[in-house]
């Protein structure tokens, strides 16, 4: 079994834990939090409703922890400026591409952002 500890934004994260060749479980990261996922939508919606949301610490822009956080940071911001705002190095910076890069392989966001839209969550 093949393990990827995914560490997002702060110390936080979504994990992938792969099974096999074709199929993947999900774990979130985030301090404190063990919740593992069948999918990664279902990943992405628990770690937007069930925590907290981070504080961009290059803008300032309140964002739904996990998943939407790493893609705020890169979506919105230039690698320096992350790795000077969170204090971050080149492999900090990787591994949150890596994870962003693997969510949106597999992920249907379309539906994850409907989902969290109907249920005000976003
Ligand atoms: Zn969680
Ligand atoms: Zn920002």
């Amino acid at each position: 079994m093949l393990f990827l500890q995914r560490r997002t934004v702060e110390e936080t994260v979504l994990s992938v834990t792969s099974v096999g060749s074709n199929m993947s479980r999900w774990k979130c990261g985030i301090e404190g939090c063990d919740a593992r996922f069948e999918n990664v939508e279902n990943a992405i919606i628990h770690q937007t409703t069930e925590h907290e949301r981070h504080e961009c610490k290059v803008c300032g822009t309140i964002v739904p922890e996990g998943y939407f956080a790493i893609r705020h940071a890169f979506d919105e911001h230039t690698r320096a400026e992350f790795v000077r705002a969170y204090d971050a190095d080149s492999s900090a910076v990787r591994i949150r591409e890596d994870i962003k890069q693997a969510i949106e392989d597999v992920a249907d966001l379309n539906r994850v952002v409907k989902t969290l839209r109907d249920e005000g969550a976003l």
